[in-house]
């Protein structure tokens, strides 16, 4: 099935494809968000991404929510399958890149250069029209493009790797990056891996979650670590929420970590206010990224 049934709050399903007479909620649905996108329902979050081992923050990804007017804030796994399904996800996306570069420009301009990632559906990678629209924006935006990178699934890569390839060679030209998000999950031929025009690995959450306990989860990341060194990219790590795995990345030499054990996903304002707090000197003269922990 293409959709996954949504629960929305206190166990109502938002909505549930494989439901009979679903033909009116969807529709009812598909209304919502168009008005959405058109009052500004949708916001972003940014979690951070941290460098290791010397634990500065270089960047944060962009994370989607919808604030809803009554059912409060949802979360993506709440709306993007119906956005991609319903036509809507051409001008979300947009939104969602045009939001994070002016993001990016606006943090950079007050001395905090964060890279600033966001995610791109199937869909949207495999429109021949994406690079023209994403390299306008970020010049639109004055961004440097190498402070913009884009998180590609597996799964949107391999449904047409050619175009993928040629779509993301576009970019790259340019300067933008460009990483495999949920790598370890899905499947992915490493044939294709070696030609394609990334800048990084993103690791599965399911293989580093269980990495201490798990004598295989551990080898494969360790693997996929030097993987991505001998192909030259870099390796990250997701959903890292403990102290104690953190370190053992770093120990395995995985270069970036993202996660709970870090900071959670956040409102813009917020995020500021968590980088000052974190280390008051952050920022200061040089101008460089660097934040010591
Ligand atoms: P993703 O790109 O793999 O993002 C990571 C997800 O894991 C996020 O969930 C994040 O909040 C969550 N996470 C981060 N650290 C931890 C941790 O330590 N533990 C656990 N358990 N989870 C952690 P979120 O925000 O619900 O997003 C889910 C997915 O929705 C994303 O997975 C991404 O594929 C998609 N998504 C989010 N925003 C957008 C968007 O603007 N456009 C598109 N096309 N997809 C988006
Ligand atoms: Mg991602
Ligand atoms: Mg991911
Ligand atoms: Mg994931």
């Amino acid at each position: 099935a293409m959709y996954e049934a949504k629960r929305g709050h206190k166990g109502t399903m938002l909505y549930d494809e494989n439901r009979d007479g679903h033909t009116v909620d969807r529709l009812q649905l598909v209304g919502e968000l168009r008005r959405a996108l058109d009052r500004g329902e949708f916001v972003l979050h940014y979690q951070p991404k941290m460098a290791l081992p010397d634990r500065s923050i270089y960047g944060v990804e962009a994370l989607a929510r919808w604030q809803h007017p009554s059912r409060g804030l949802l979360p993506p796994g709440e709306f993007l399958p119906l956005l991609e399904s319903s036509g809507l996800i051409q001008p979300f996306s947009k939104w969602v890149v045009r939001t994070a570069a002016r993001q990016a420009a606006a943090w950079r301009e007050a001395g905090m250069p964060l890279k600033v990632a966001v995610n791109l559906s199937t869909r949207s990678l495999l429109s021949p029209a994406l690079p023209a629209t994403v390299l306008s924006i970020v010049s639109g935006a004055d961004l440097p493009p190498s402070l913009l990178e884009l998180e590609i699934t597996e799964t949107a890569l391999m449904t047409n790797p050619d175009l993928a390839a040629r779509v993301l060679a576009q970019l790259r030209a340019r300067g933008v990056e460009v990483s495999i998000d949920d790598f370890g999950a899905g499947y992915t031929s490493l044939a294709f891996l070696r030609v394609l025009p990334i800048t990084a690995l993103k690791i599965d959450r399911s293989l580093v979650s269980g990495m201490l306990e798990n004598a295989c989860d551990r080898a494969v990341t360790e693997a996929v670590v030097d993987l991505g060194h001998r192909l030259g990219l870099r390796v990250i790590a997701e959903g890292v929420e403990t102290e104690q795995l953190l370190d053992a990345l770093a120990d395995l030499g995985c270069d970036r970590a993202q996660g709970y054990a870090i900071a959670r996903p956040m409102p813009p304002a917020e995020l500021e206010r968590w980088l000052n707090d974190e280390n008051a000197s952050e920022w200061s003269g040089t101008g460089s990224t660097a934040r010591q922990r």
